[in-house]
């Protein structure tokens, strides 16, 4: 068994970090947030009292950061743990960030001779909490086979997508594809409401037509369609309409740098923004649904 550093253990890297202890690895931990810091104790791992603490001896150091300054601040200008760990570790960033940070942060690993990889993740909180997350990894073939078995852990389908920077690029196509099919579900299933169709028996009939996609299968935006989605507890819980503004802009750096035409990416971005205007920013991203709901 591994022995691990574990820094951010919020919604995501909480039960991430729990799911390695779960699976009989030594796991230091460290957070900002006393309270995070208690909750990951209870779950079995041992408590730092700074990054640097936790990232002493270890051969794997896991970031679950909310952005890329944050990682940039742990992994090289603040905490600076890239020159602390040793060569033997390999250092896994499992934050959503732009590309180009990624590809940093591994060629500033290469430069101290220490294997970086990309790897953020879809499947949420509920995913975190079950073990069942997406890995979308982007470095080496060796530190990808070096990652693969603690990834496990934490997850169900660990993929290769490229060199560094590549899974920050896939989960950025993942997630503006993502918002596109939301919105596009959410506008279609309100023009059936305002011709007066039951939201339910359309849902069900497009299930079985050409417009089935995952947001109408498994996350229907409109209250009262599907049990236990987010639509139908008020839109409490689930992914924050916060963290798909943040996912699209992502995209959007990503389609500047790369001179790549995203007209339905960019449609799906203003949308979630002016819903994200309107103080709906914690609400589940499915609530977008609202944006097009008649008012009276
Ligand atoms: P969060 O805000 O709940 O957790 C982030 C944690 O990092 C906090 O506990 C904070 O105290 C800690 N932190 C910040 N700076 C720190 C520092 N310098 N040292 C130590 N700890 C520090 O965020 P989250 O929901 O867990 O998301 C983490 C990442 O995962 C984000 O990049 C997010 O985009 C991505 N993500 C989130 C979800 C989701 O559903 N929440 C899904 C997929 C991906």
């Amino acid at each position: 068994m591994a022995k691990i550093a574990f820094v951010g253990l919020g919604n995501m890297g909480g039960p991430m970090a729990a799911n390695l202890v779960k699976n009989g690895h030594e796991v230091h931990v460290f957070d900002l947030s006393p309270a995070a810091l208690e909750h990951a104790v209870e779950a079995g791992a041992v408590a730092a009292s700074s990054a640097i603490e936790a990232a002493e001896g270890v051969e794997y150091l896991i970031t679950m950061l909310p952005a890329g300054k944050h990682v940039e601040s742990v992994l090289v200008s603040g905490d600076a743990l890239l020159d602390r760990v040793g060569s033997n570790c390999l250092v896994i960033d499992s934050s959503t960030i732009d590309a180009d940070t990624a590809r940093k942060l591994a060629q500033a690993a290469k430069d101290r001779c220490i294997e970086f990889v990309d790897a953020p993740v879809s499947g949420g909180v509920a995913g975190a909490a079950a073990g069942t997350l997406a890995f979308m990894v982007g470095g080496s073939d060796a530190a990808f086979a070096k990652a693969k078995p603690v990834l496990e852990c934490m997850g169900q389908n660990i993929f290769h997508a490229g060199d560094s920077g590549a899974g920050q690029v896939a989960k950025a196509c993942n997630n503006m594809l993502l918002a596109i099919h939301m919105a596009g579900t959410a506008e279609a299933l309100n023009l059936g409401i305002n011709n007066g169709l039951d939201p339910a028996v359309l849902s069900e009939i497009m299930l079985k037509s050409s417009g089935r996609n995952w947001s109408l299968e498994v996350y229907n935006p409109v209250p009262g369609v599907q049990e236990g989605s987010a639509a139908s507890r008020n839109y409490e819980g689930g992914f924050m309409t916060d963290l798909m503004c943040k996912d699209l802009g992502l995209a959007m750096e990503a389609s500047q740098s790369s001179g790549s035409p995203v007209p339905m990416g960019s449609a799906a971005r203003g949308l979630f923004n002016l819903h994200q205007s309107q103080g709906n920013g914690r609400l589940d991203f499915s609530s977008v649904f609202r944006l097009f709901e008649r008012k009276n």
